[in-house]
């Protein structure tokens, strides 16, 4: 017999009760930052995990604390030495927040993270559900949270309709949220949460059929789980062009510069960029004389930002190929020649480094 739909919010208790029965036999219970799970390694493995899957993030995590083992190793280290453990992880604006938010911890709270949500809202790049999920997972508080994966269970569980990144729609999942997070077991009520976003109910093919939840869902019901959560309404992203120049010299190596701290890519190390080929070849020539043999032009790399795509066009410079530098020296300048980065490198500046350095050296 088909029981009847009854809403998640009429009935809290039975629907925590399913979703923790669920965790006790097929929830992740040996994910890193499980084990030993402070604030700390909770915290770190939140930031990573906002925009990235958990596979990726695992060994990331793993580098990560294991270079800076707590807060203060965190608070103590450049902003150099901690871009350089997230080179690849992308959204590198996580990175600076995260070790501006340990210099808070370590110099205005002796070290340890504040016990509350809204204590720790205040610290730079933590949201509501980061500090709910330190607060719940970490300290075994009740605390609800709403990430990706909680959201996308929750809009179908009720089928709630609009994309969830409207003011109107997130209040109502957060309602939905502290209604059904129940007051004891709340870390592992809200681990089981994202588990079951994560393994179950996957945005493309949710395995309703495996569900603890399937009774009582009513996208399930509607026989076209896939429509909930509502997408993002359509915008066309802009476009926008760069000229990346790869100046090697087999002595010296490839130069790079540091890029300010704040911004696109901050204080990541870069390739020297220009708005046109015209001006990067301007600005080349006022370190080196080359002849056209030494330049080649290589394919476009297409990287994409939250808010435009970036069309790369590397241009690469053969400095020994009749052509003579002057050397270039300075703190936010280095020539890389392999091995050790300087610093933080994000993924596409990353790929041409290495295709750069395999045909050089
Ligand atoms: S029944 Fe299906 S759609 Fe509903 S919560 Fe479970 S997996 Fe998701």
């Amino acid at each position: 017999m088909i029981e009847p739909i009854v809403s998640a919010v009429a009935d809290p208790a039975g629907f925590a009760e399913k979703v923790l029965h669920w965790f006790d036999r097929h929830g992740r219970k040996n994910l890193p930052w499980q084990r030993n799970a402070t604030p700390y390694r909770v915290w770190v493995s939140e930031i990573m995990l906002q925009q990235t899957q958990v596979t990726t993030v695992i060994p990331y995590f793993e580098r990560f604390v294991t270079r800076f083992p707590d807060v203060y190793a965190l608070a103590r280290a450049s902003q150099d030495q901690v871009l350089e453990h997230w080179s690849g992880l992308g959204y590198y604006a996580r990175a600076r927040n995260l070790h501006a938010a340990a210099k808070v911890v370590v110099d205005n709270h002796d070290g340890q993270f504040p016990p509350t949500v809204e204590g720790l809202v205040a610290l730079p790049g933590i949201g509501r559900s980061t500090a709910g999920a330190i607060v719940s997972l970490a300290g075994g508080s009740y605390a609800p949270i709403l990430d990706g994966n909680v959201k996308r269970v929750l809009c179908r569980v009720q089928c709630v309709d609009g994309w969830p990144g409207q003011t109107a729609v997130q209040k109502e999942l957060w309602a939905l949220s502290e209604a059904v997070t129940p007051a004891s077991r709340t870390g592992e009520f809200n681990q089981a949460m994202m588990d079951l976003g994560a393994t179950l109910c996957t945005r493309s093919s949710p395995a309703c059929g495996q569900c603890p939840l399937q009774a009582g869902c009513r996208a399930r019901a509607s026989g076209d789980p896939t429509r909930w959560p509502f997408k993002k309404p359509k915008v066309s992203k802009p476009e926008r062009q760069a000229w990346m120049l790869i100046a090697c010299d087999s002595d010296l190596g490839i130069l790079l510069y540091h890029r300010p701290p704040a911004g696109l890519w901050g204080g990541l190390w870069a390739l020297p960029e220009y708005q046109s080929l015209q001006a990067l070849l301007e600005a080349a020539g006022q370190f080196a004389r080359f002849s056209d043999d030494a330049i080649q032009q290589w394919d476009v790399v297409r990287h994409s930002f939250t808010h435009f795509d970036l069309n790369i066009h590397p241009v690469y410079i053969d400095l020994n190929a009749n052509t003579s530098c002057t050397i270039m020296d300075g703190d936010e300048i280095v020539w890389y020649s392999g091995g050790a980065l300087p610093g933080g490198v994000a993924a596409p500046v990353a790929k041409l480094l290495n295709t750069a350095t395999e045909s050089m050296f």
